[in-house]
């Protein structure tokens, strides 16, 4: 993956900001932070997103966003963090090498990260009954 922008970072071609490394994964701060010590995590090999990446290498970065989740609340001094991760563009995804963020968040930190739709009971068992159908075709 020549021209992805996490894979050189992983490379150490570009330079970042980064806290922690093992075999699998890198850690390293996102250039555009919400707020700040917003952390992304990386697998070292190139994976899309979720609908790419094979179970070992996501467990390996999920492994990593438990062990520094802690330290990214901590260094920054903040009350809690959101894990958050987006996949495919419809989503929000940027760059197509999977990350997750941490996102640190204060108490008194304003911004409201989810915003909400409707979904009466009718509708959240029509669409559990779609779900469970897509699932029983995997
Ligand atoms: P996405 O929208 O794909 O979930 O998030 C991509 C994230 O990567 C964004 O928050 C963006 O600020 C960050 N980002 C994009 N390019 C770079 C880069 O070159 N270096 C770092 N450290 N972060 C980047
Ligand atoms: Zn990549």
């Amino acid at each position: 993956m020549d021209d992805c922008i996490f894979c050189k970072i992983a490379r150490k071609e570009i330079p970042a900001e980064i806290l922690y490394e093992d075999g699998n994964t890198l850690a390293f701060l996102d250039i555009a932070p919400v707020s700040h010590g917003h952390t992304l995590v990386i697998p070292k090999k190139h994976c899309l997103n979720i609908f790419d990446i094979d179970s070992k290498t996501l467990h390996a970065v999920i492994d990593t966003v438990h062990k520094i989740a802690p330290a990214v609340r901590d260094g920054v001094g903040a009350h809690g963090v959101h894990i958050n991760s987006n996949h495919e563009l419809a989503a929000g995804q940027d760059v197509f090498h999977l990350h997750f963020h941490i996102i640190p968040r204060h108490e008194k930190n304003e911004f409201v990260f989810w915003p909400k739709v409707s979904c009466t009971q009718g509708e959240a068992m029509r669409v559990g009954e779609e779900i469970r159908e897509a699932l029983s075709a995997t």
